[in-house]
């Protein structure tokens, strides 16, 4: 019998006639002949009035242990109230915290990581014709403390949960019809796509496209369990995100999507000897500061300038630290920039069209916009820019590619 894994987010289960929707989805796939295991957010809204809480009375740096404690209550409300839900449409349901269903995790509080699940209860269940009512974002460690995944969670339970009952399907239900090619916000003609690789959704999802946290990403596509991000709202099909070998239509770009939340670091007129960048890389790693993007350039009186990004909650203490050791490498100063957005382009397709980046930088630079670092992988390419031009990039950059297909193989002469 096919076993599906859904995952129900918190504007899913946002109030009672919610639940009662989300009970006959779950009872109408039971019926139709599978075995269903359900893993639920927090009521929208809840996971957010915890953390309040948790700061009005803990103060800023409120103990880990009761702050898991604490938000993780949000999930267990809804576990109850779905499985009510479910008994009231004549079906058995049992709700699972994370410790009840074996969810094993290290015990770093609030951004924990999952190292096993104890499927047989889950699966005594399951084979009862029962629907396993499950409790996202939280787990337990080795000593039985209460832990969560970190925002967003619920989506590497469930991806965790399908993995481990090796289910056909993880099936994530949302409040938008699917993944779109881009903010539908800022861009009135964004479409949702078909399909999407997982490196795809990876890049989309990293890039701000906030649909999958992105560990969950990854845990299916270890594992290869197919995703399907679809409306609790109506019965439509949503994006399925597979392997690249199951997507039939490689799209040179399928998605264009920005971020605002990096800032800038320049350290100017650098030694270029060997050893430079490890002085200034090390100390940053060490304090946990993740640098996303780094250009190194050359000049010509043999010093070189290093120019990086990193989240803009960490620019301060990466700017602090870069001044410190900027004697080290003989550097002339440092320089810094929050006013900067990331634009980035993402296909699968690039892989086998040359010309994508010409494009790009042509269309942004018919726009006026001056990009200031660039960074390619196979299927990515993203150009740092000024803030003000975020949209304007996207707008412009979602017209000529996806809009207008400008990337598509020119006719051989
Ligand atoms: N309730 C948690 C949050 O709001 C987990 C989740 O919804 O995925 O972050
Ligand atoms: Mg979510």
């Amino acid at each position: 019998m096919p076993l599906v894994v859904q995952k129900y987010g918190g504007t899913s289960v946002g109030d009672a006639d919610r639940i009662r929707n989300v009970a006959r989805r779950v009872v109408a796939t039971l019926e139709a002949g599978n075995q269903v295991a359900v893993v639920v957010s927090a009521m929208s809204g809840e996971t957010n009035q915890l953390v309040a809480l948790a700061r009005e009375v803990g103060g800023e740096a409120p103990s880990a242990r009761e702050y898991d404690v604490l938000v993780s209550t949000g999930e267990q409300k809804t576990i109850a109230l779905l499985s009510m839900a479910i008994h009231q449409l004549g079906h058995e349901a049992r709700s699972f915290t994370g410790a009840q269903m074996g969810m094993l995790t290290d015990g770093d509080h609030s951004r924990a990581r999952i190292q096993s699940i104890d499927t047989e209860a889950l699966r005594r269940v399951l084979e009862r014709g029962e629907v396993a009512v499950i409790a996202g974002f939280q787990g337990t460690d080795e000593e039985g403390n209460i832990t969560t995944l970190g925002r967003g969670g619920s989506d590497t339970s469930a991806m965790a949960v399908a993995c481990a009952l090796e289910a056909d399907v993880c099936e994530i239900y949302t409040d938008v019809d699917g993944v779109f090619t881009t903010d539908p916000n800022v861009v009135a003609g964004a479409h949702k796509l078909e399909r999407v690789s997982y490196e795809e959704m990876l890049e989309l999802a990293s890039l701000g496209a906030k649909v999958l946290q992105i560990r969950s990403v990854k845990f299916a596509m270890h594992y290869g369990i197919p995703i399907h991000v679809r409306s609790s709202f109506h019965d439509g099909e949503g994006t399925w995100v597979v392997r690249e070998e199951d997507v039939m239509e490689r799209l040179v770009v399928s998605g264009v999507t920005y971020n605002r939340n990096e800032a800038k670091v320049r350290v100017l007129g650098v030694k270029d000897s060997p050893g430079v960048a490890a002085t200034l890389f090390g100390p940053l790693s060490a304090s946990g500061i993740v640098v996303d993007m780094i250009v190194q350039n050359l000049s010509q009186d043999g010093t070189t300038d290093m120019t990086f990004t990193v989240p803009r909650d960490q620019y301060a203490q990466a700017l602090a630290l870069m001044e410190e050791k900027a004697p080290a490498v003989g550097a002339l100063r440092v320089e810094g920039d929050q006013d900067i957005a990331k634009v980035s382009v993402v296909g699968l397709g690039m892989k086998d069209h040359a010309g994508v980046a010409a494009r790009m930088f042509e269309v942004l630079a018919a726009e006026g916009i001056n990009i200031q670092l660039i960074t390619t992988s196979e299927i990515k390419i993203s150009v740092v820019i000024e803030e003000k031009y975020a949209e304007l990039a996207v707008r412009a950059l979602h017209s000529a590619f996806v809009e207008q297909g400008a990337a598509e193989p020119q006719a051989e002469t």
